[in-house]
C-alpha cells in the first residue's frame, strides 16, 4: 500500500525507519541529529522502538552492532564529529559482517552552525568502503533509508546516510510504502561462517563478494538521477544542493537547457556514469557540500570546475553561489571566496549572563597556567573577554591534553564530556603518573545539545582518584575556589575538583 503526503525531511527519515521495521535506535545528542532522535523518543510507546541516548558514539555503534547480529534492524544517530569516534568499529564491521540492516545517520554541519569543526562524513564511505547515501529531498531521504537497509543486509555491512539541517527542515512530497510494522520483515541473524576466514580472508571476501554489489548498486540505482539537455554545460551535485541546482535551473531561462546529474548515492561513485557525463560537456560544475568529495575524484580532468577552481565556496552552498559559478563557467578559475570569519565579524556567542561558572572562568583567566578546555559551554570561555581556556580539541580531550603540558596544568571538562570519553583520559593520567588538576563542571546536563541528562560519575572517580574535592559554586564564595585550585596546583599527581552548579538554562 502506498500513500503520498507533504512532509519534512526529518519526518521522512523517521517514517522510513518505521517502514523499514527498525527496532533499535542509539544516538549521541548534537546538532543536527538531536531533533531526529527526539522524534523517535516521543513515539516509542506507539512504535515499540527501543531508543536510547548514549554517552559515546563508539558505544552507540557497538550496541547497534549487537542489535544487528541478534536480528534487529538498528539505527545510529550521530553528528559528524561522532563519526570520528565510532570509526574504529565502523571500519572493522564492514569486513567482520553483521546481521540485520544497520544504518548510521551522520549529521553534517556545513558552515559550522553548532559544532567544533566542519567535516564531510561522505569520506567515511571511502575509508570503510561502505555505501553512503546523500539525499536531496524528503522523498530521496525516505527512499535512501528504505534501500539503505536492504543494501546493508545484502553486503552485510553498515550503510551511512548523510543528513544536514536543511534536509531535515525542507518540505516535499513523499510517496510512502506502508508495509509497516504489522508485516514484520524476516530478521537476518549473524552468520558465524566468517570465523572460517583469516583476517586477510575477511578483507578478500569483502572485496570479491560485497564491494562489487555496491558498485552495481551505485551505477544502477534510480536514486542517482540524470537529466540530459543540449547546453555545453553540465552540473554534478549531491545532497541538499541538488535541490538548489534544480531550483536555479528551473527559475532562470539562461540555464533552462543545462544538464544535471543529481547523486543520492555517493559511495561508491558511479564512475561509468560520471565518465560519460564529464566527456559530454565542455564545462562541468560540481555542486556539493561540505568538502570536495565528488570533485576530488574528477578534478584531474580540465573541464571540471568547483571549489578547487574557486567557482564554489567550501561549506554550505546557496543558490547565489550556483548562479555565480554559472555566470563564470567559461573561466578556468575565479577568486571570490577569500573571506575568513572572525568572532568580531560574526559576533560573539557568549555564555549565559547568569551562568554559575562565570566566577570559575574569571579565576582561570587570572592564573598563569595552561588550561585545556573541552567541548561544551566552556568552549565559549576561550575568546575575549574571558580568555579562560587555552585549547578545546575534542569532546572528552581535556584531561589527556593537559597531561602533556610542561608543568601541572588544568583540564576543564563537563560531566557529559567526562562520561563520553574523558574518563579514559583520567584512567590514563593515573596509570602514567601524570600531574594534572581536573575540574569537572557538574551540572548534570549536556547543556550545549539540549539539556539531556549527564551521568554522575563522582563515585567512580573517587575509586580511581584519591584527591577528589567537591565545591558548590552556587553557595560558596569564588575566592575559596581560587584558593582550592592554587593549593591543588602546588601538589603532585592527579587532583579532581568537582564544581557543582545548577545550569540556569535547563
Ligand atoms: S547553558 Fe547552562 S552551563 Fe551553559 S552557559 Fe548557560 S547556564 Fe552556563
Amino acid at each position: 500500500m502506498t500513500s503520498t503526503s507533504i512532509t519534512s525531511g526529518l519526518e521522512a527519515l523517521y517514517l522510513a525507519a518505521i517502514d523499514s521495521n527498525v527496532e533499535f535506535v542509539t544516538a549521541v545528542a548534537g546538532y543536527p541529529i538531536t531533533d531526529v532522535m527526539e522524534r523517535f523518543l516521543e513515539s516509542w510507546e506507539n512504535t515499540g522502538i527501543i531508543a536510547k541516548w548514549m554517552t559515546n558514539e563508539k558505544a552507540a555503534l557497538e550496541t547497534a552492532l549487537g542489535a544487528s547480529v541478534s536480528g534487529r534492524r538498528a539505527l545510529v544517530l550521530t553528528k559528524h564529529v561522532g563519526m570520528n569516534v565510532l570509526a574504529d568499529p565502523l571500519i572493522t564491521s564492514a569486513t567482520h559482517t553483521i546481521g540485520s540492516g544497520l544504518l548510521i545517520f551522520a549529521g553534517d554541519d556545513p558552515n559550522v552552525v553548532a559544532s567544533q569543526n566542519e567535516q564531510d562524513s561522505r569520506w567515511y564511505g571511502s575509508l570503510a568502503e561502505i555505501a553512503v547515501f546523500d539525499p536531496a529531498t524528503p522523498d530521496d531521504a525516505y527512499r535512501a533509508v528504505l534501500r539503505g537497509f536492504e543494501v546493508s543486509e545484502i553486503i552485510k555491512a553498515p550503510v551511512i546516510v548523510r543528513i544536514t539541517s536543511r534536509l531535515e527542515t525542507v518540505e516535499g512530497r513523499v510517496e510512502r510504502i506502508e508495509c509497516g510494522r504489522n508485516e514484520k520483515k524476516q530478521r537476518v541473524i549473524f552468520n558465524r561462517s566468517i570465523w572460517e576466514l583469516t583476517m586477510l580472508g575477511k578483507h578478500q571476501r569483502y572485496h570479491l563478494n560485497s564491494y562489487p554489489l555496491l558498485v552495481e548498486e551505485s551505477e544502477n540505482t534510480p536514486l542517482n538521477k540524470l537529466k540530459v539537455l543540449c547546453n555545453d554545460v553540465g552540473i554534478i551535485s549531491s545532497g541538499f544542493p541538488s535541490k538548489l541546482v534544480d531550483n536555479v535551473l528551473k527559475t532562470d531561462e539562461r540555464w533552462f537547457d543545462i544538464s544535471h546529474m543529481a547523486l543520492n548515492m555517493v559511495y561508491p561513485l558511479p564512475f561509468n556514469k560520471l565518465r560519460e557525463f564529464v566527456k559530454r560537456y565542455k564545462h562541468v560544475l560540481v555542486v556539493e557540500e561540505t568538502e570536495t568529495f565528488i570533485e576530488s575524484h574528477l578534478c584531474v580532468l580540465d573541464n571540471v570546475l568547483g571549489k578547487k577552481t574557486g567557482h564554489m565556496p567550501y561549506g554550505q552552498v546557496d543558490a547565489k553561489h550556483i548562479e555565480y559559478a554559472l555566470e563564470h563557467i567559461h573561466e578556468d578559475s575565479v577568486v571570490k571566496y577569500t573571506g575568513i570569519q572572525t568572532i568580531k565579524s560574526r559576533g560573539p556567542r557568549p555564555l549565559c549572563d547568569d551562568c554559575p561558572y562565570l566566577p570559575l572562568y574569571h579565576i582561570l583567566s587570572d592564573l598563569d597556567v595552561l588550561v585545556a578546555g573541552d567541548i561544551g559551554c566552556s568552549v565559549r570561555s576561550g575568546p575575549e573577554p574571558l580568555n579562560a581556556i587555552d585549547t578545546a580539541f575534542a569532546l572528552g580531550s581535556a584531561i589527556t591534553v593537559a597531561c602533556g603540558f610542561d608543568r601541572k596544568g588544568i583540564a576543564v571538562i563537563g560531566d557529559f564530556g567526562l562520561a563520553h570519553s574523558g574518563i579514559l583520559g583520567l584512567v590514563n593520567a593515573i596509570h602514567c603518573g601524570f600531574d594534572v588538576l581536573v575540574i569537572v563542571l557538574q551540572n548534570k546536563v549536556a547543556a550545549m545539545t539540549g539539556g539531556q541528562d549527564a551521568p554522575d560519575l563522582k563515585d567512580i572517580v573517587r575509586v580511581l582518584v584519591r584527591d577528589v574535592s567537591v565545591f558548590d559554586i552556587d553557595r560558596l564564595p569564588a575566592v575559596d575556589l581560587k584558593c582550592l585550585i592554587k593549593d591543588k596546583l602546588d601538589g603532585h599527581g592527579v587532583s579532581v575538583i568537582y564544581v557543582d552548579a545548577k545550569c540556569r538554562k535547563y
